[in-house]
């Protein structure tokens, strides 16, 4: 940042780049011993502000998150005052309270604002012996906030970020974990008297699961406000599903990381609360509105006239190409070296609030700093999991022959012949204006009348064996930074692992592209054949679909206990460790990814029937594509 450059080094600089006068390169070499190293300011920095009076060294490590010196100068500053609580309240809080506005104001971004919670854990850590020695109270927080991933689902980059944020704005946080089910999170809101209720999720069950955390905070009569966020969460669903479901206070969908704490502000404020609500409950009323009249006006093909407009494939001439086995086969060990090769690294500056694709990223003029920053953490702490081995990955694959059969389905036969499995899919009903046909996955698949044996296969990947623990292990040293970072590389490397086995699969196991020649950017770019669509994902997003993939790929794993891919399937489908990604391969030249998108009830009778369960049971997994109300 051109404004951190020292001043000196700045102007001696200049006036060699501009030619300003002819004592330039003399003056530029006389300082030049002094800011010599790696990032010639970064030494000079460090020498300066380590000579500032300690309550300003303790500011400006908080706003840099610098934890060097952390214990040593929260030491000084202590027996500078009477009482150690006061090192809190005063110096810390301030320090905490520029970061909380230069985050406000957009000019820190949350990797930074994630260290500079660090900072303050170790200080505080520091002082909370002395302050109870002397039997003090602990600072006075402002307000109690319960967070927790609901029932069913395992992923809290999200709500760790959100917690840590309102952690270092003075809220006192209650973290109950992943997998929550909403009697623990009354119960213990109601025995710790939590402030507010933070709910977070990633998968599209969470949603359910919330609605219902809403409807019993209202059955038992509950008076607090409700935080929703994560991923699949939004204002649509918040203001039509939840919302009305807990009239005694206000329910609040938060954005991301970044409206936390004026949200939480808000609702805790006595003079600011009443208004707050009141806006927000218009704004959904308004979201409600316009929900009702757009489903009412969108008009959709029956299920049987989607059908009618499949992709027409010739299947009489088409010659699948036989897999080098059949059955599942189990990678251990995979090299995370070759892994890191294959990583996405987009979605990883997503998980932490900052936009951009990478690398231009890098180099972006607002977030780049920031970026460039998360990134070296990023890298290093990549090298330390792979060079000690902290974490490994593995991977359970197969192929079986198939064919689809009626409607949208997929039959699965073993070695003899017979069938194994049912593969059920959707198909989409909008109505397209272009020509293009209307997908089902079934249609990538040779139907069962062409008589022509085809082939699908499936896979789980996961690199986050080991993971929790190196990220728990983080968090109890007071360390969130690093902690959130090894989940966020986990989940990066297991991605990556789905994509490096994907291409071993077309270029060998399966071997239908065995020439193929595409570089990481091509594969993030999904320009290889065949696809690997993930059950919970767009293309077919029901989550219970996974179930049949395990039974195919790791019969042994169950509920809460991993088979042989170190994977589970919780009761809600999200697959633990949450570093992992599961999914069907199809082989055809013409196979895309799609979006099912919002389906009518005609097809959701079809798809219940062959399912072979009760059409309540379709309705709930498949809540958010249903076109119509329930
Ligand atoms: N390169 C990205 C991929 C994210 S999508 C990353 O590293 O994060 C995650 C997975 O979803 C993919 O690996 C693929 O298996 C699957 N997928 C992608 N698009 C899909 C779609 N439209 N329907 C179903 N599955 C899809």
């Amino acid at each position: 940042i051109y404004d951190q450059i020292p001043v000196e080094l700045r102007d001696a600089v200049e006036d060699v780049v501009l030619n300003r006068t002819p004592e330039g390169t003399d003056a530029l070499l006389a300082i030049a011993d002094k800011y010599k190293g790696d990032g010639s300011v970064k030494e000079a920095e460090t020498e300066e502000w380590r000579g500032w009076p300690v309550n300003k060294r303790l500011e400006h490590a908080l706003v840099k998150g610098i934890t060097t010196h952390i214990v040593e100068d929260t030491e000084e500053s202590r027996q500078s005052f009477a009482r150690p609580i006061e090192v809190i309240e005063g110096p810390l809080m301030s320090g905490m309270n520029i970061v909380g506005d230069l985050f406000g104001a957009g000019k820190m971004f949350l990797p930074q604002v994630v260290k500079s919670a660090r900072v303050m854990k170790q200080a505080v850590a520091h002082l909370i012996p002395f302050i109870e020695l002397e039997k003090g109270d602990k600072p006075e927080a402002k307000g109690k906030i319960l967070m927790a991933t609901v029932k069913g689902d395992v992923h809290d980059i999200g709500k760790n970020i959100v917690g840590v944020v309102l952690g270092c704005n003075g809220y006192d946080i209650v973290d109950l974990g992943v997998m929550v089910p909403a009697e623990k999170i009354l119960q213990v809101a109601k025995e710790q008297k939590c402030d507010i209720i933070g709910l977070s999720g990633l998968i599209t069950p969470s949603l359910d699961e919330m609605v219902h955390v809403a409807r019993e905070m209202q059955r038992q009569d509950f008076h607090l406000p409700l935080m929703i966020g994560g991923a699949t969460t939004s204002k649509a669903h918040t203001a039509v599903k939840i919302e009305p479901k807990y009239s005694n206070d206000a329910v609040i969908y938060v954005t991301d990381a970044s409206r936390a704490v004026g949200v939480a502000t808000q609702l805790l404020s006595k003079e600011l609360k009443p208004a707050f609500i009141e806006k927000t409950r218009l704004e959904y009323i308004e979201v409600r509105e316009r929900t009702a009249n757009r489903s009412a006006r969108t008009e959709r093909l029956s299920y049987p006239a989607s059908i009618a407009k499949k992709p027409q494939f010739d299947w009489s001439t088409y010659e699948p190409v036989k897999p080098t086995f059949t059955g599942a086969k189990v990678l251990d060990n995979i090299d995370l070296k070759v892994l890191a090769e294959y990583i996405d690294w987009t979605p990883f500056f997503i998980s932490w609030d900052l936009a951009g694709k990478f690398p231009r990223i890098l180099t972006d003029e607002v977030v780049g700093e920031a970026a460039t920053s998360l990134y070296a953490d990023a890298r290093e702490m990549l090298a330390k999991l792979i060079d000690e081995k902290l974490i490994s990955a593995r991977a359970v694959f197969g192929f079986w022959p198939a064919n689809q059969v009626r409607e949208d389905d997929i039959e699965v036969y073993g070695d003899d012949g017979k069938p194994i499995a049912k593969l059920h899919h959707l198909r989409q009903q909008i109505i397209k204006t272009d020509g293009k046909p209307n997908f089902s996955l079934a249609d990538f698949v040779a139907p069962k009348d062409s008589e022509v044996t085809d082939y699908v296969g499936g896979f789980i990947t996961t690199a986050g064996i080991g993971a929790e623990e190196v990220a728990k292990a983080y968090q109890d040293a007071g360390d969130d930074y690093n902690s959130i970072m090894v989940k966020a590389l986990a989940d990066r490397l297991a991605e990556a692992c789905a994509e490096w086995l994907h291409q071993q699969v077309r270029k060998d196991y399966w071997g239908y592209a065995k020439d193929e020649t595409l570089d990481n950017e091509a594969l993030i770019k999904e320009q290889y054949t065949g696809i690997r669509p993930a059950p919970g994902y767009p293309a077919c997003p029901d989550h219970t679909e996974k179930s049949t993939l395990f039974k195919l790929l790791d019969p042994e794993a169950s509920e809460m206990k991993a088979g042989r891919s170190g994977v589970f399937l919780t009761e809600h489908y999200a697959m633990f460790p949450a570093a992992a990604v599961s999914g069907w391969y199809f082989a055809h030249p013409q196979a895309q990814y799609f979006a099912v998108g919002k389906i009518d009830k005609d097809q959701v009778q079809s798809y219940t029937s062959r399912k072979g369960q009760e059409l309540s049971m379709t309705e709930r997994w498949l809540a958010p594509n249903l076109g119509y109300d329930n």
